[in-house]
């Protein structure tokens, strides 16, 4: 069976690495310039530990691409446990695609009609599928930046919410020694700019920051749900029809609370190669398994539309609890529900 995959991301490159177990050997194309130093795509590299397990599947180790642990992370003043790190994507993705068939995203119009199956896995371009039948999207702005610490302190790892206008948050994730990863993503957030500058400059007595580099971006957070179409068939030149796929990203496999992305596309590219080629029963195992998505995408609708007065509703709060609890993260209830809370504030600012 021919198969082109068009995106070698962390969802694109793990699918060709498992479809490669079944014996199938796919063509990636990608080598999009996204003008960031690091050459991919604008990320945070946060994730949970848990990304272990399927980098194990294809025979890469976690330690290999371990910048930072993330132990302790304060959520708006409540310092939390969590499961989470950093992880050196760009690597990460380079040894992904090691030994693959990678080609110029530019050939695939031309060589398109020569597979079995065309793959989307090209994140927030979904340059293959037709659009979501509900998008919703996250603009993002990062630096990458030295932070010296003028007393001695160390600059911990945090999300903040409370400070931002709209919804959204501030996160500061540790990457090797003294460098930081420091962005804002948010729904409504005009200036993102000066939100950073503010964080800066009230940081400013107790840390030199030095920035490295700095990067825009845009994060899909419309859930899966209303991502669908996640499949369609393509009319080759002859006449006949070609199965197109999404996964990972470009069929919304993020949390539309909080933006993490990298193990829920991971996960999302496994039930494509277990159920391979069974667009149908991939559609429902997808669904199925990230329900819960849908969930928080429906949370966020509400409180855009109609939550800015009345605030969050019980189910909201409870939603953004489970979010921390299914991320291993030691948020006590109270806590989760009271921070849900502060959403009405960011709305009326
Ligand atoms: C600023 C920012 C910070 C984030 N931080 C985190 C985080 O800390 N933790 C986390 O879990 N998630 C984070 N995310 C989300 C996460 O990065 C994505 O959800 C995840 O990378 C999606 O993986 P993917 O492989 O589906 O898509 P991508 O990683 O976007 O990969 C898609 C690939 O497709 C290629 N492509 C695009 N168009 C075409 C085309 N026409 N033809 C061929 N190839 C194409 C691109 O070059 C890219 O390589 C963040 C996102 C942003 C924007």
């Amino acid at each position: 069976m021919k198969v082109a995959i068009a995106g070698a991301g962390i969802a694109g490159g793990f699918l060709a690495r498992l479809l490669e177990q079944k014996g199938i050997s796919p063509d990636l194309y990608d080598g999009i310039d996204h003008g960031t130093a690091c050459r991919c795509r604008s990320c945070g590299w946060g994730a949970p530990m848990s990304v272990k397990r399927y980098l194990s599947l294809v025979g890469l180790d976690l330690d290999d691409y371990l910048m930072n642990t993330m132990v302790y992370v304060n959520f708006d003043g409540i310092v939390a446990k969590t499961p989470l790190c950093t992880i050196n994507k760009p690597r990460l993705l380079q040894d992904l695609t090691q030994g693959l068939n990678v080609l110029d995203h530019h050939r695939l119009p031309q060589d398109m009609d020569n597979y079995d199956v065309l793959v989307d896995a090209t994140g927030i371009a979904r340059a293959l599928l037709p659009p979501c039948r509900s998008d919703l999207t996250l603009p993002t702005l990062q630096y990458r930046v030295n932070v010296e610490p003028r007393n001695g302190d160390r600059l911990e790892a945090g999300v903040y919410g409370e400070e931002i206008p709209g919804l959204g948050y501030v996160w500061v994730f540790p990457l090797a020694k003294d460098q930081f990863h420091i962005g804002v993503g948010g729904i409504g957030i005009e200036r993102k700019e000066d939100i950073l500058e503010r964080f800066f400059s009230e940081m400013t007595g107790r840390f030199e920051f030095s920035p490295l580099c700095s990067c825009t971006g845009v994060v899909r957070v419309a859930s899966p749900y209303y991502s669908i179409p996640f499949y369609t068939y393509r009319q080759r030149g002859g006449g006949s029809d070609q199965p197109v796929i999404g996964v990972g990203e470009s069929i919304g496999t993020v949390s539309p609370f909080t933006g993490e992305g990298i193990v829920y596309s991971l996960e999302c590219a496994q039930i494509l190669a277990d159920t391979w080629p069974d667009e149908k029963r991939y559609t429902s195992k997808v669904l199925s398994k990230f329900g819960w998505m849908k969930r928080e995408r429906e949370t966020i609708d509400y409180l855009l539309i109609d939550g800015g007065s009345t605030g969050p509703r019980l189910r909201d709060r409870w939603r953004f609890f489970r979010n921390a609890q299914r991320s291993d993260i030691g948020l006590p209830i109270i806590e989760a529900f009271k921070r849900m809370g502060s959403l009405s504030g960011w709305l009326r600012e």
